[in-house]
């Protein structure tokens, strides 16, 4: 009797070797993933009142047959046999097709239960299935699981019960006693059985509640581990900085640093002078003051003998942070410089070799800054700007591009903790928390198009005190269409014809040539046009304090965090700024989202009922975000376990006793199995 539950499924009664070859393709291989194979959902056999039971839905009803069944036949062997069923206080229609067989069961005054799909309207049922007699209780949930080829639901129930009654008794405990214990959770033997087969939906909760924790803490163990590994295998270079140039920097800034900017300075430069290499993400709401954080961070690589480097994803946006850093930092003896594919031949040849030997201090640009041809002499710190636009590639390319520079990414778009802590897992995160003082809440109205009249005209009273404007019409910038890009030329259009004589109305859009790009901006930012219509291209960092209205097109069509990164083009100036949404949503969810905007001024809350709204998947947009992907859990129902499980997770991997004691070797197992160790699969 040596059988264990890693025996090929064929072991199990009534799989044979087709079977097999089907389960095979399911990734189905041992005994112990075919117990494994959890339901996605169940179906639910509970008794209803039909009163709270919607149209369309599937519903159980129990009731006594009032008429004789009726069969009609159609078609060659298609057939309907219907009959009345007095169930509670409604006298419903019952329908069954193709299941001639039960009309001589269904004889006037017996009791059945039939289970099918309600319609409201005709108050029937179309019944896919029929027991003779009483609701039986003992079977109210249905697992449903994810089948594939020949096999079917039922098959798959049946050999999963084969399996339980054969090795149900072997299937081991994976997590320790005293968590266990700590959290009552149920042991995995009784939980893989009641995930299966489960007698009440609170079988179903209690298991579930154990699995979920099972998988977010593998999860996070992971990611720890990671974190771990990339800390210890990698070199930092434990910079030491000049702290009173440092600090004397921070004494030429026009204003104080709120205390969530001290606080997160304080926590990178701690991370830049340990000898471990910085892995860390910098969040912050628009407006918060990130692009001053990376300029301390940047200067005091500088004091410590190193080169700085800032990527961006846009060269307008690259444009404007060199103004603003060049602004800051050169006055302390900084060379700032900028690279973009519009510095070509010679220049570019000078400013490569300049950044070689070492004269230019702080190069900023898009991604090109991490090319081939681009060395440094010796880079301390990357910062990048609107992480989540930076592949993995780019991660990777600048790994190996030698140096072994501290790393921090910046994103405005507050990521929901939920997300931070699994797609970040592996990464510190430092959260500026906190506006600087003195900011007007922008204003935020949701108006139909048919109001765009009144809109103009309060544009223009703005124009008149000198203020500017923003329109945006709905457009992805990489993938720009050519007829929504015929909406940003009709808008553009229709608005320089309104305005005409008045004032001048620039257009702006990803098509458009690098030095055409660069001198729409540049008129714009000096109040040469007052009005700028533009494609989301504007949406990361533009900063033009001047400007006070935002006017979006179709505002429906944009997420609520791009909503918000749009809206924070304006209020960047001590006036009062207002924000216009012209849209007209068919959904509730549209307009819930639009009146959502109208509420509230903080990205997080944002960001966290974006992602209720258009869960994790959608949340990043539909490009490569890493998401992990979990059989049970959901990380935004069950953040609060997530939260718990990263904790675990944290203090097992900080502790000893996790490398060597017994109670912890199968999470040990588990870790070796996923190549953390060997950095097989690393990112
Ligand atoms: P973010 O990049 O986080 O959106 P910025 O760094 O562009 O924000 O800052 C927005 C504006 O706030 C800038 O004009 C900046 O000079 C200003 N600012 C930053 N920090 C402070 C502060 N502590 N007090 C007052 N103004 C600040
Ligand atoms: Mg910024």
């Amino acid at each position: 009797m040596n059988s264990t539950i890693f025996e090929p499924i064929t072991a199990v009664k009534g799989i044979g070797n087709e079977t097999a070859a089907a389960l095979e393709e399911m990734e189905i291989h041992t005994v112990k993933n075919l117990l494994e194979h959890l339901p996605y959902r169940y179906e639910d056999y509970r008794l209803r009142d039909l009163e709270t039971v919607e149209h369309e839905e599937r519903v159980t009803v129990e009731g006594k047959i009032h008429t004789i069944p009726t069969l009609g036949y159609f078609g060659k062997k298609k057939s309907r046999l219907t009959i009345k069923l007095l169930s509670g206080r409604y006298l419903i229609n019952v329908i069954f097709f193709n299941q001639p067989y039960l009309k001589p069961k269904l004889t006037i005054g017996e009791t059945i239960t039939v289970t099918g799909k309600w319609d409201r309207h005709r108050q029937t049922i179309t019944g896919s299935e029929c027991h003779i007699g009483n609701h039986s209780r003992e079977k109210e949930f249905e697992p449903v699981y994810s089948v594939k080829g020949s096999i079917t639901v039922k098959g798959l129930r049946r050999f999963i019960s084969n399996a339980f009654s054969q090795y149900g008794s072997m299937i081991e405990e994976n997590l320790p006693p005293q968590l266990l214990a700590t959290y009552k959770l149920m042991p995995r033997k009784d939980a893989l059985r009641m995930m299966h087969f489960p007698f009440s939906a609170d079988d179903i909760k209690k298991a579930r509640r154990r699995f979920v924790y099972e998988e977010f803490l593998m999860f996070q163990l992971k990611m720890q581990a990671l974190r771990k590994v990339q800390r210890e295998q990698s070199k930092g270079i434990g910079q030491e900085f000049d702290g009173k140039s440092v600090e004397a920097f921070v004494g030429t800034l026009p204003f104080p640093l709120t205390h969530a900017q001290n606080r997160v300075v304080e926590e990178i430069l701690n991370d830049m002078k340990s000898p471990y290499r910085m892995n860390r993400l910098l969040q912050g709401d628009v407006g918060s003051g990130k692009t001053v954080v990376a300029a301390i961070c940047l200067k005091a690589t500088i004091t410590a003998g190193f080169q700085g480097a800032l990527m961006v994803p846009t060269e307008i946006l690259a444009e404007q942070h060199t103004q603003s850093l060049k602004a800051m930092l050169e006055p302390t003896g900084v060379k700032v410089a900028l690279l973009t594919s519009s510095v070509k031949g010679k220049k570019r040849r000078e400013l490569l070799e300049m950044l070689e030997s070492g004269e230019i201090d702080l190069l900023i640009g898009t991604h090109a800054l991490i090319q081939d041809e681009v060395n440094f002499r010796n880079l301390g710190l990357v910062i990048t700007d609107e992480q989540h636009r930076f592949g993995v590639e780019q991660r990777r390319i600048l790994r190996e591009k030698g140096a072994n520079p501290d790393v921090l990414f910046m994103t405005a778009t507050p990521i929901p903790r939920t997300l931070a802590i699994t797609v970040f897992g592996e990464m510190d995160v430092s959260t500026i928390d906190e506006m600087p003082a003195g900011r007007k809440a922008i204003e935020t109205y949701w108006a139909k198009h048919q109001m765009l009249d009144r809109i103009l005209t309060f544009v223009e009273k703005e124009l008149k005190k000198g203020r500017q404007a923003y329109v945006i019409c709905p457009l992805i910038e990489e993938s720009e269409k050519l007829d929504s890009l015929q909406n940003v030329l009709d808008v553009h259009a229709m608005l320089t014809q309104y305005f005409a004589n008045r004032y001048k109305v620039g257009l702006m859009h990803g098509r458009l040539p690098a030095d055409e790009k660069d001198e729409v901006m540049q008129e714009f930012s000096v109040n040469i046009a007052q009005i700028l219509v533009s494609t989301t291209v504007v949406e990361v960092g533009v900063n033009v304090p001047n400007a006070t209205v935002m006017v979006i097109y179709d505002a429906e069509r944009f997420g609520l965090s791009q909503l918000h990164q749009l809206r924070g083009r304006v209020g960047r100036g001590s006036d009062q700024s207002f924000c216009i949404l012209l849209a007209d949503p068919k959904t509730e969810v549209g307009k819930e989202r639009m009146k959502i905007m109208t509420e509230t001024n903080d990205g997080f809350v944002l960001s966290e009922k974006d992602l209720e709204l258009r869960g994790p998947g959608d949340f990043f947009g539909k490009k490569q975000s890493g998401l992990p992907e979990f059989k049970v859990a959901d990380m935004v129902h069950d953040y609060r376990t997530l939260e718990v499980a990263r904790e675990d997770a944290a203090k097992l991997i900080a502790s000893q006793s996790f490398w060597h004691s017994g109670e912890y070797a199968p999470l040990r197992d588990y870790l070796e199995g996923t190549g953390v160790f060997t950095g097989e699969k690393l990112d």
